[in-house]
Formats: C-alpha cells, sequence, structure tokens
C-alpha cells in the first residue's frame, strides 16, 4: 500500500523508508509537516502515514488535527513517530487522533507490525465503505434494468419539484406504461418480456437530455422528469419518444419484437406535490390508454 512518511531526520526517514520499502510497501517521503499536511488533503493521498511528532513549518500534532478536522469519510491511519516517550505526550498525540504511536528508536519488528495493523485497519475500512455503497446502489436501482428505482425517482421528483419552484422554472413529468406487455410475457415468454423492459429503458434514457431523470416505477411503467426551459415544447418532447419507441425494433432474446407505450404528462403548477402531479400524469395515462393507445395526453 501506498505509505507516507513524514520525518526530518535523514537517518530515521532512510530506515523507516527502506524497511516499508523491503515489505512491498509504496513510499512517499517528506521532511516537513506542511507539505505532509498538503498531501493528505489529496483525494488519491496515501492512506496510511507516519508522522514525526517534531518536524518544520508544522509539526506533526498539528498535521494530526488538521487531517481530523477534514472529517473525511475514508481517514488515514496515522502512526505518531516521538523521542518522547513520556505517557502525556502519548496521550496527546492519541487525543489529537493518531491511531498509534512509535517510539524512537524503533524496532524494525515493531515498525513492520504496527504498519500491518493501520493495513488490516485501513483495508476493513474500505471493505466497509465498498459495501455501503453497494447497499446504496441496490436501495436505489431497479437490479433489471439498472435505472433508478420507484423510490429513488420519486426522492428525485421530490427534489426535483423544490428546485424548478424556488427558481421558478417549469417542470413536466411523463408516467410511460408500455402497451399491451401481458400480451408479450404471454407470447414469447417472462424472459423476453425482461429484455423488452432492460431496452425499453436504455431507449428512454438516450431520447432524455442530461439533466432529465427517469427511473422504473414498477412492471412496466416508467417515470421522466423533465425540467422545461423557456420555448421548449414539452409535450413535443414527450410526442418525439412515443414515435421513437412505436419505430425501434425492441432485440429480445426471442427476436426483434415492435412495442408501443402510451405517456401521461403532467407539468408542475403551483401547488404541485409529488403525490399530485403523480395522480395527474396517471390520470392523462389512462386516458391516453383509452384513446386507443401509443400516443400521449398532456395534462399542461
Ligand atoms: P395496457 O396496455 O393496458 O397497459 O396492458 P398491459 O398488458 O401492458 O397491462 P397489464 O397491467 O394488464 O399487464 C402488465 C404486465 O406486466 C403484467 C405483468 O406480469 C407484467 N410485468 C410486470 N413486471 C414485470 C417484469 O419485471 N418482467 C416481466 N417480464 N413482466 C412484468
Ligand atoms: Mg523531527
Ligand atoms: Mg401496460
Ligand atoms: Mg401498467
Amino acid at each position: 500500500m501506498r505509505i507516507l512518511i513524514a520525518e526530518d531526520d535523514l537517518t530515521s526517514r532512510q530506515m523507516l523508508a527502506g524497511v516499508l520499502r523491503k515489505a512491498g510497501h509504496d513510499v512517499l517521503e517528506t521532511v516537513n509537516g506542511l507539505e505532509a499536511w498538503n498531501i493528505l488533503q489529496d483525494n488519491d493521498a496515501p492512506r496510511l502515514a507516519i508522522l514525526d511528532w517534531v518536524m518544520p513549518e508544522l509539526d506533526g500534532l498539528e498535521v494530526i488535527r488538521r487531517v481530523r478536522a477534514l472529517l473525511s469519510p475514508q481517514p488515514p491511519y496515522l502512526i505518531m513517530l516521538t523521542t518522547k516517550g513520556e505517557k502525556t505526550d502519548i496521550i496527546a498525540g492519541l487525543d489529537a487522533g493518531a491511531n498509534d504511536y512509535l517510539a524512537k528508536p524503533f524496532d524494525i519488528g515493531e515498525l513492520r507490525a504496527r504498519v500491518e495493523v493501520g493495513r488490516r485497519m485501513v483495508e476493513l475500512q474500505e471493505a466497509l465503505v465498498r459495501s455501503r455503497e453497494a447497499l446504496f446502489h441496490q436501495a436505489t436501482h431497479d437490479p433489471l434494468t439498472g435505472m433508478m428505482n420507484r423510490r429513488a425517482i420519486l426522492d428525485q421528483l421530490d427534489r426535483e419539484l423544490a428546485r424548478a419552484k424556488r427558481r421558478g422554472e417549469a417542470l413536466a413529468v411523463g408516467m410511460c406504461d408500455i402497451d399491451f406487455f401481458k400480451k408479450i410475457n404471454d407470447t414469447y415468454g417472462h424472459h423476453c418480456g425482461d429484455d423488452v423492459l432492460c431496452r425499453l429503458a436504455q431507449i428512454l434514457k438516450d431520447s432524455l437530455r442530461t439533466y432529465d431523470s427517469v427511473g422504473r416505477l414498477g412492471g412496466e411503467e416508467f417515470l421522466m422528469i423533465t425540467p422545461i426551459e423557456d420555448g421548449v415544447d414539452a409535450v413535443g418532447l414527450y410526442d418525439r419518444i412515443c414515435r421513437g419507441v412505436a419505430e425501434s425494433s425492441i432485440a429480445t432474446r426471442s427476436g426483434e419484437i415492435a412495442i408501443t407505450v402510451s405517456i401521461g404528462v403532467a407539468a408542475m403548477t403551483p401547488e404541485s406535490s409529488v403525490d399530485k402531479i403523480l395522480e395527474e400524469a396517471d390520470r392523462a395515462l389512462y386516458q391516453a390508454k383509452n384513446n386507443g393507445r401509443n400516443r400521449v395526453i398532456a395534462k399542461i
């Protein structure tokens, strides 16, 4: 792993660096506290640092305090080096946020062992962060299509409504439902139906602009959120999407299939809430189905 050594004493630094390089670590060396502080603020900073206490410009204790004040989600493991073997100094170092300390002159075996403890802690922490990220992804994404799930797209709608209102901008939502999807499942099988859902998800994503959002509300129903700038025709946008789906051939494991969708569009009003705007889009969608499907009905 990458390890930072901040130590102004040449002999001690060379010895530390030598031992750690021999143990297979990638060692970065600096001779003053300020430089150590600068390095440790980087996004890709070493995850383990050995900091001398007495150094020019900034002492090790102050570097530790500053690093801890960053409140980074993945803070580095900090080992303080000290010739001060006094208990009060050790306590001060640990209180400032050091994870461990090494008293100079140090024992090579002890140095290796303590760095190894640090490496295990860093790896454990990285694994925790990864699993937290994976859990968050699972909680907010639909496993079939990989797009935002119901919870995430509704949270997004809540945020987008608040933002549009704050800025006095317009916003429309489109509720999109595949026409006669049950027949696709019945005719070609559920797996083929799944392929259709994935392919449609991709078409919708590709049809939208970077600042639009789309998620799977459930089943074969998708929600699109489209902020509308002046001069943009929201209905035209959804008409193009509807036509685009009808004109696409959908590749599935049972071959190419043609599908159509119906879309209900609702525009934000000053009274809009997530529930209200969804209700309106749903009503419009119902009307689109009743009027013959493969069309857009807008409540704008
Ligand atoms: P309409 O035009 O009125 O929307 O008719 P429809 O057949 O599309 O609507 P209906 O609500 O009758 O059927 C929806 C079907 O979607 C039924 C359900 O089995 C299917 N479905 C829901 N989720 C999934 C899924 O994840 N995969 C597959 N393959 N099918 C799904
Ligand atoms: Mg020193
Ligand atoms: Mg349907
Ligand atoms: Mg449906």
